[in-house]
């Protein structure tokens, strides 16, 4: 037993992978002798990272049973400590689609019923709430509260909700620090260090400024980058999704934290509410960075197939035997812009217009907001693979010296209470059977040829550079 726990492991991001994985190490009495370090390229909160923003979704509303339990699992801490003071809002979400996507929400619905059935027989069900199916855009609009509908049918489910995803990072993260288990290090990765031979081992990470962290464990949790230290063509890639933030009165605040979280399968838009005013007191933090009332905004953002952002990088890894070396490969990564507030950045008007066209569809016809300007609009990246699973798994190339988690797909943030056990799970062999295959490393598949969970919105193929040409982004 005693030979699996490495002397030394280094975790390469601090998101929800790298971050949840720290706090499960650091609460493992079989590591208690390793030494555990953690680089990250930004002092936290990354302000360009997928785990650091507003508000992400937190539902068990799953096609697959797999992830819906899993989820639920999570909620039952978002409902306790993990989503006190305000870190989570069980605001229901109203999941609806246009006609042609009833596959996924059927199958949702199925889950979720289960999952309630199954709370009421081991919980009493004194805290699930009955779901509610909506058969049409008058069913739709009477359980939304916002005199809008957008879709034809789906369901409402009063169990799930939103988290405030910044304050939950930043309530994990001083939780890991408060162990004095980890060292934290703030540097960017430029390379992943390797030994030579013909069963190449990976020895740790190059820093920017040229040192070297070094280890007998690399846990790779770069979100988005991680195909910049790894060639991970065909399996996976950064996508860029669009959010924009509108902003409101006081009184509409008021009432649209009192309303479900809404989103269309069909095209992928959804709109978080925002919290009440009375928690709207700027942090702190929030002040520092220039935004003056962080939360008085109403988010409506796209799960959808993504912009690309092809780059071409020096080949990461060394020469494999028998193969012939390319010098370069160009692969998708996020292009962020870190050092505005809330890493804003112009979107293509492509999405601006998608944008406001949910706002109309989710909100009366004659509600004022839609047409305000955007305060701000961002690009954030999921990792993906080609079926949505995550990728919790030693590379087959590397002796078991570099485990990668990663492939977040747009669906990993309501995981973080959870995920980081299950990754330490992975580590020793003893991934959960429901997940042995998902979270296996997987074969390469052409990338035009990714099938997808059946989640996601919006139009295929798009390049972020060719829809910023079509023209230059309007706010
Ligand atoms: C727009 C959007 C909406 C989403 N909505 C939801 C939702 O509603 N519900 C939900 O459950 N999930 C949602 N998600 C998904 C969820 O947020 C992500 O799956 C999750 O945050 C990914 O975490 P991560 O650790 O993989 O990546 P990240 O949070 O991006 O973390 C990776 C970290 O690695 C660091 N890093 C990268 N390269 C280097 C390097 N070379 N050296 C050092 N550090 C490096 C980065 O700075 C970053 O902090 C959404 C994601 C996006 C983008």
């Amino acid at each position: 037993m005693a030979s699996e726990i490495p002397e030394s492991i280094l975790i390469i991001g601090a998101g929800v992978f790298g971050l949840s994985t720290a706090d499960a190490l650091s609460r493992d009495p079989d590591y208690k002798d390793t030494k555990i370090t953690l680089v990250e390229r930004h002092s936290f909160p990354a302000p360009d990272g997928a785990s650091i923003d507003t508000s992400r979704i937190i539902r068990a509303d799953y096609a697959d049973p797999a992830y819906a339990s899993l989820a639920l699992a999570a909620q039952e801490q978002w409902r306790g400590d993990f989503g006190a003071d305000g870190r989570y809002h069980e605001s229901s979400l109203g999941l609806t689609a246009d006609p042609g996507k009833e596959d996924y929400v059927a199958k949702s619905l199925e889950n979720v019923l289960a999952l309630e059935e199954l709370a009421k027989t081991t919980s009493g069900g004194g805290s699930i709430k009955p779901i509610r199916v909506l058969d049409s855009p008058e069913e739709i609009t009477s359980v939304t509260r916002t005199g809008g509908s957008s879709g034809t049918h789906g369901y409402l489910n009063p169990n799930s909700g939103w988290a405030d995803a910044e304050a939950s990072m930043r309530y994990l993260y001083n939780r890991v620090r408060a162990t004095n288990r980890i060292t934290f290090v703030t540097a960017s990765v430029t390379r992943l260090l390797f030994s030579s031979g013909p069963v190449p081992r990976v020895l740790g990470a190059l820093l920017a400024d040229g040192s070297r962290l070094t280890a007998s464990l690399t846990i790779l949790a770069a979100g988005a980058w991680t195909p910049s230290l790894l060639d991970l063509r065909g399996v996976l890639r950064a996508t860029g999704q669009i959010l924009a933030y509108i902003p409101l009165t006081e009184q509409e605040q008021a009432h649209l934290a009192q309303t479900p979280v809404q989103l269309n399968m069909s095209s992928g838009m959804f709109i978080i509410p925002p919290p009440p005013p009375t928690s709207s007191t700027p942090s702190p933090e929030a002040l520092e960075r220039g935004v003056p009332r962080p939360h008085a905004f109403l988010k409506v953002a796209r799960h959808g197939h993504g912009y690309s952002n092809p780059v071409t990088i020096p080949y990461p890894e060394p020469p494999r035997e028998g193969e012939r070396q390319e010098k370069t490969i160009t692969i998708s990564l996020p292009q962020t812009s870190p050092s505005t507030a809330y890493a804003s950045q112009a979107i293509p008007s492509e999405g601006t217009t998608a944008c406001r066209t949910a706002l109309r569809s989710f909100l009366s016809p004659s509600s004022p907001i839609p047409s305000r300007p955007f305060t701000h609009t961002r690009l954030c990246h999921y990792a993906d693979t080609r079926s949505g699973d995550f990728i919790l798994s030693f590379h087959p190339a590397y002796a078991k010296s570099l485990f990668v988690a990663s492939g977040g797909n747009g669906h990993a943030f309501k995981f973080l209470p959870v995920i980081g056990e299950r990754v330490v799970e992975c580590l020793r062999g003893r991934c959960p059977a429901e997940f042995r295959e998902k979270w296996a490393w997987p074969g390469w598949v052409e990338e035009g040829k990714w099938e997808g969970d059946g989640s996601r919105g919006g139009a295929k193929g798009m390049v972020l550079e060719e829809e910023m040409r079509r023209e230059k982004g309007k706010l």
